[in-house]
Parts: C-alpha cells; sequence; structure tokens
C-alpha cells in the first residue's frame, strides 16, 4: 500500500509516496503534491536507507538505567514543577526543533507559555530564519510570507541571495531551471561561487556581510532611474521618505557600492539595470542573509526594494525566504519562538488574554522568553533549574558549542526527547525520553510557501517510542494541568486550527474552516496553504495591496551597511562561512545512515582560495587546521577558485561520533543580531595551518 506522506529534511516540503514492508521502504515522489510534483533531491530519494532502528532510542532511561514511562513522567513533571515553585516560572526551559510536528509545537508552546506561564520555549529555528520574521513584522505587521512557489514558476528574474538552492532547496532549484528554459534569468548573491552560481546569468562573489550595502545601493539606482512605482508606494505604502534619507547619507553611486562590495562596477551596474527592466522578480533570502548579525537589515533590505517597486502580491513578484528545516514554519505559527505568543499574536495585553481565555489556563507568559544563544547562557550561569530539549542536537549545533557542552553539564535537570539514544546532547540528559522518529509520526508540517501537508506513518511505533504531542501532554497532566486531555493528533490539529480562528479580528494566520476537521478528513487532507478559506487554500498574499499593519500598509524601513560584529585582523586574517553540504543534513543522525549520501562528503572539509592556501604550503587533499578565538576543527582542504580570497567555508554537519575533530560550531562566536537572536554563523574571524 502506498502512504502519502511529506519528506523530513528541508523546507520545500516535497511529498513523498512511500511503500513499506517490514522496515524496509521505498519511495518516489508524489506526482499530486504541488511542492515537488514527483520529484525528489538526493536526500529524499535515500530515504529508505535510514529508517533502520540502528542507534534508536526506544526506552525510557533516568540517569543511564531502563525506567517506565510512568516513572519517567513523574520524574520530568516533579522537577520541572518543584523549579518552578521555588525559583518562579523563568527557572524552567524547552529548546525544541524545525523538525517537530505542528502538533507537537503547539502542545510545547501550550505547556510552556500557557500553564508554565514561562515565554522560554525557543526552537532551532533561531539559528535558520529568526532574522526573516523579524524582517517581516516590521514590513507587514505579522511574519508572513507573501509569495507561493508558482512565483518561481513565473518569474523572469530570479534574485539568490545567500541561497545556494541547488544544495539546499534542490526540487525548487530543479523548477526554476525548468523555468529558464523559457527565459527566466539568475542572479547569485554570494561570496562562493556555488552551485547554484555555477552557469547563472550573473554571480556577484560580494566580500561577507556587505549584502545591505549592495541592496541599499539597488534602491538608490532605482530611485536615480525613475523606476520607483510612486503610485503603489502613495496607496500601500509607508516609510519611503525615511529611507530615502538614509540612502542620502552616504555615497550610493553605482562605483561606491561596487568598491565596498568588492565586486566590478560593471556586473553590479548590470544586475540594477535588470532589476529596474524586470517587472516579474522574485529575490529569494535564506541563510546567507539570516545568519548574521545585521540579518534582520538584510531581509528589510530586500523588502524595501519590493515595496518601492510594488513587486510583492503580484505573480511572479515578491521577496521570498525560503526556510531550512520541514516545519521551522509551523514553529512559527503556533509560538515554537520565544518571541511569539501562537497565531502569529504577539505579547500584548489583548492577545494574551485571549490565548489564555481559549486555552482556559491558570497564567500566562508575561513577555517573551529567552532567544536560543541567551537561553543556554543563562543554562550555563545557573538561571535555569530544568531544560528540555527535544528533536535538537544543540552540543553540536549552537555557535560556541563549547560553551553549550558546558551549560548542559552544569544544569540540575536535563532532559532530552529524541529518536536516536546517543548524540552529543543525549549525553548530558538525566533523562532520556524516546520519541517517533520520521515514518512513524502523524501530524503535520508547513512548507515555505504556507502550505500545511500531512506526515503519516510508514511503520508502527518502535519499541516504547512515543509521538511528542502526547509524550509533553502526559507531563502537562502528572504536572497537575487540564486541557491537554487529547487522545489523537488530529484533535490537537483541531484545537491548534479553533486556535488560529479565535477572535480573529484580520489576523491572515487563519485556519478558520479546519477547526471542526473530523479524524478521516485530517487522516485525508490534502496540502493546503493558509490562510484557508471556506474556497480553500491562498497562494499569494497581499494581492490587494493591503497588509496587516494597524492602518493596513506596509512599512519600508531604513537600514545601514555595517561591518561584521568581529572584524578581521592579522592574527585571523579569514572570514569563517560554516554552512551545509548537498546530501547531509544536521548533524547526521539519519543522513549519516545512508552510505550513497555519506560519499559526497565523507568527511570534514575546509574550501579555500589558493591564495590563501599556497603561501602557508596547504595543497589540495591536505589536512588542515582551522583556528578561530574559541578552538580548532582539523578537515581536508578542497583549494578551490570557487571560494573568495580571504573567506573559507567549513561544513556544519560532524559531530563526536563522526568526527570529534571536525566539529565546526564550536569554533562560531555566540553573536547574534540584536533583534532577531540569529547567530552570525556566516562571518567568524579565522585562520589556517598545516596539520
Ligand atoms: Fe526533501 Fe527538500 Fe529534497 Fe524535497 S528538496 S526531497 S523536501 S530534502
Amino acid at each position: 500500500m502506498t502512504t502519502r506522506t511529506a519528506c523530513p529534511y528541508c523546507g520545500v516540503g516535497c511529498g513523498v509516496a512511500g511503500v513499506a514492508e517490514g522496515r524496509a521502504l521505498t519511495v518516489a515522489g508524489d506526482p499530486a503534491h504541488p511542492a515537488n510534483l514527483g520529484r525528489l533531491c538526493s536526500k529524499g530519494s535515500a530515504l529508505g536507507s535510514t529508517v533502520g532502528l540502528e542507534g534508536r532510542l526506544l526506552h525510557p532511561a533516568i540517569a543511564g538505567r531502563r525506567a517506565s514511562w510512568t516513572e519517567a513522567t513523574r520524574l520530568v513533571a516533579r522537577r520541572f514543577s518543584e523549579a518552578v515553585a521555588r525559583y518562579g516560572p523563568d527557572s524552567v526551559a524547552f529548546y525544541v526543533s524545525g523538525q517537530l510536528l505542528t502538533e507537537d509545537y503547539y502542545a510545547a508552546n501550550k505547556l510552556m507559555k500557557g500553564f508554565i506561564g514561562s515565554g522560554n520555549i525557543d526552537t532551532n529555528s533561531r539559528l535558520c530564519m529568526a532574522s526573516a520574521v523579524v524582517a517581516h513584522k516590521l514590513a507587514f505587521g505579522a511574519d508572513l510570507v507573501p509569495g507561493c512557489y508558482e512565483d518561481l514558476d513565473l518569474a523572469d528574474l530570479v534574485i539568490f541571495s545567500g541561497h545556494n538552492a541547488a544544495w539546499t532547496h534542490p526540487v525548487l532549484f530543479r523548477r526554476m531551471e525548468t523555468a529558464r528554459a523559457r527565459g527566466q534569468r539568475h542572479v547569485v548573491i554570494d561570496p562562493r561561487r556555488t552551485d547554484t552560481a555555477e552557469g547563472c546569468d550573473l554571480h556577484l562573489p560580494i566580500a561577507p556581510q556587505t549584502d545591505v550595502r549592495l541592496w541599499n545601493g539597488l534602491l538608490a539606482d532605482i530611485i536615480r532611474r525613475g523606476a520607483v512605482d510612486r503610485g503603489y508606494i502613495a496607496a500601500h505604502v509607508s516609510g519611503f521618505a525615511d529611507v530615502e534619507a538614509e540612502l542620502a547619507g552616504s555615497d550610493q553611486s553605482v562605483h561606491a557600492v561596487a568598491a565596498d562590495c568588492g565586486v566590478p562596477a560593471a556586473d553590479l551596474e548590470t544586475f540594477y539595470r535588470l532589476f529596474a527592466e524586470t517587472p516579474r522578480t522574485v529575490s529569494l533570502f535564506s541563510m546567507g542573509a539570516n545568519q548574521s548579525t545585521q540579518g534582520v537589515a538584510k531581509g528589510s533590505a530586500i523588502i524595501n526594494v519590493h515595496l518601492a517597486t510594488g513587486r510583492i502580491g503580484k505573480p511572479g513578484a515578491c521577496p521570498f525566504s525560503i526556510t531550512g528545516q520541514p516545519n521551522a514554519m509551523g514553529g512559527r505559527e503556533t509560538g515554537g519562538m520565544a518571541t511569539t505568543l501562537a497565531g502569529h499574536m504577539d505579547f500584548d495585553d489583548v492577545a494574551r488574554a485571549r490565548v489564555q481565555r481559549f486555552w482556559g489556563a491558570p497564567t500566562l507568559a508575561a513577555a517573551p522568553g529567552l532567544k536560543a544563544v541567551d537561553l543556554f547562557e543563562a543554562v550555563r550561569e545557573g538561571r535555569i533549574k530544568a531544560l528540555w530539549v527535544m528533536a535538537t542536537n544543540p552540543a553540536v549545533s549552537l555557535p560556541d558549542a563549547g560553551r553549550v557542552r558546558e551549560a548542559l553539564e552544569r544544569c540540575p535537570f536535563v532532559v532530552v526527547s529524541d529518536c536516536m539514544a546517543e548524540t552529543d546532547t543525549t549525553a548530558f540528559a538525566h533523562v532520556k525520553l524516546p520519541a517517533l522518529a520520521w515514518g512513524e509520526k502523524s501530524g503535520t508540517v508547513t512548507n515555505s510557501e504556507r502550505r500545511i501537508s500531512r506526515q503519516r506513518p510508514l511503520f508502527p511505533a518502535p519499541g516504547e517510542a512515543r509521538a511528542d504531542w502526547r509524550i509533553v501532554a502526559d507531563v502537562a497532566t502528572a504536572m497537575g494541568f487540564e486541557g491537554f486531555d487529547w487522545t489523537s493528533p488530529a484533535q490537537v490539529f483541531r484545537e491548534w486550527a479553533r486556535l488560529t480562528a479565535y477572535e480573529n479580528d484580520g489576523r491572515m494566520l487563519n485556519l478558520g474552516p479546519l477547526a471542526g476537521i473530523t479524524p478521516d478528513a485530517y487522516e485525508a487532507l490534502e496540502p493546503v496553504q493558509w490562510p484557508v478559506t471556506a474556497e480553500g487554500g491562498t497562494p499569494r498574499l497581499f494581492t490587494d495591496g493591503r497588509f496587516q499593519t494597524p492602518d493596513g500598509r506596509a512599512r519600508m524601513v531604513p537600514v545601514a551597511a555595517r561591518g561584521p560584529a568581529e572584524a578581521l585582523d592579522a592574527a585571523y586574517p579569514l572570514a569563517l562561512n560554516t554552512g551545509r553540504v548537498r546530501d547531509h543534513w544536521h548533524t547526521l543522525t539519519r543522513t549519516g545512515l545512508a552510505p550513497e549520501l555519506c560519499r559526497h562528503a565523507p568527511e570534514p572539509y575546509v574550501e579555500l582560495h589558493p591564495a590563501d592556501a599556497e603561501p602557508l604550503g596547504i595543497a589540495d587533499g591536505r589536512l588542515t587546521r582551522v583556528q578561530t578565538r574559541r578552538g580548532e576543527a582539523v578537515a581536508i582542504a578542497r583549494v578551490t577558485d570557487r571560494q573568495r580570497p580571504g573567506a573559507i567555508f567549513l561544513p556544519l554537519h560532524w559531530t563526536e561520533a563522526y568526527a570529534p575533530n571536525g566539529r565546526a560550531n564550536p569554533l562560531v562566536a555566540a553573536r547574534v543580531d540584536s533583534r532577531s537572536g540569529q547567530p552570525e554563523f556566516k562571518h567568524t574571524p579565522a585562520r589556517v595551518r598545516p596539520y
């Protein structure tokens, strides 16, 4: 029997058609799923190699010994209740994941914000797109992604700003390659000549962290050319004059901008002209833009250009933030981030009262909680007495990961719910709770174009593993809270959909027609883009020029170009950029099981330009030390002119188990964008030495 489900990896959210026999699985792309129309990339195609039970956590464990669910649940409930009673609600925290399903996220957020009464629930999506969230809220009044994948088919020009789509969102990239055959043009803004940049129409290999300068320069150029859509601005946009004044404060000539960005003026001129001449333009931005202390500014600079030209809410025209994880969007929607409540509501009195009323909650978090990096610093300083990590591996993935390990070691009580038994983070757990993995879970995810899809189970639950929403609900009930007596994911989803519609006075995040969904209808739910109306889903937002701000107008936000938080110097003259490779995912717990995926990048490597390698005697293939002020990693040198001189790239995936000396993120400074809390993974001063 074929089961239609959704891929567990990236934010494209491809539909997968799977046939299981025992634990064996064959997969194909789901031809009926609108995100991928039957295509899968290498990772999706290899799902069958990753669903074995080796290494799985199948039973609860307390202090390393097997325990019953009753014992483990009671212990977690007691330790969290004791911490709250003694030190207050902000003495506990959850750190969750874009791998969770929406139902899991909803349950965890309800427990923390509504019943424990703290905002201290944050997600690893903080590392992925938190800057875009803030930029959306500033411009549109809420975290709203304007466009849809169809816009990528319709656009005549696609700009990839810090987005290596060929590796990170391969199926979407293939869609755009198809559009290229009919004349769509591609401009790539990236210090690296990535696979996305190979063969594009124009590659602008900008100096690291000069994106704001480049996008501000584009807006200035549009103004000079008279290509601003004055009619659209008059009807729908505020703040244009403020942005114009900000631009007037520095030299915005093409030559000056090109010099600061380190690209040929003629190429920049070509880009600016192309943009001005092409109404159907989509500007994609992803980790390369977001993972920066200027992440919000970069998002705002991109959105400003689209608002000034009225290129939003129209077919083939929008700024488009693409998310990394399969359900980063679901977390944003349900309040998985410390900075929002739920349903895109903020911590204002009206929204707080509304959500508290809906939940019948005894209390409600009064203010946003700690963002990921601050949260672990609070753990390290002893302010957090009990921490629950769900479906993520912060001991590897967070910046300055050595400090994170110190934090976990010091924390009086650490709970980890995960499907894997031994990760760098479970090593610190006092209690391990076995969670279902992809192929066993049942629930929903939201992809980058706001499309909700079902993840359906292909296998029965192994051992004693349970759904995350149920684990949370059982702990909540054991803490004495009511309102967590769901018996199926369909019930959780229905409650979530009802919340989005509850006293909804114009919020676009609205699943109202799904608020009464039956179990059978939930089972059969077809992919649908929110907002959901009686007529169905909504592909494109802002088509009427109305935004979700109090006056309905979008806001342009003045942004100034700044350098990175930590400048290069003589001791550390190279800009270290950490990121993903094509065939691996996060910390290898799944893709590390598939030999066909490991072949693409079997061991840690560092890419560097010949001009940086040769003076140090570093030859291609040689073991190399990558050093920052926080530590050292050892990796194989890949000497290549795809890398800009002065900049190096180190993939993030390797862990203690795979390559203890090859871990990248312990090298990264825990410096964050002050508004979004997103770390600057794309720029840490570094040096290289032969091994
Ligand atoms: Fe999965 Fe993303 Fe590949 Fe689609 S593009 S198959 S969602 S990893």
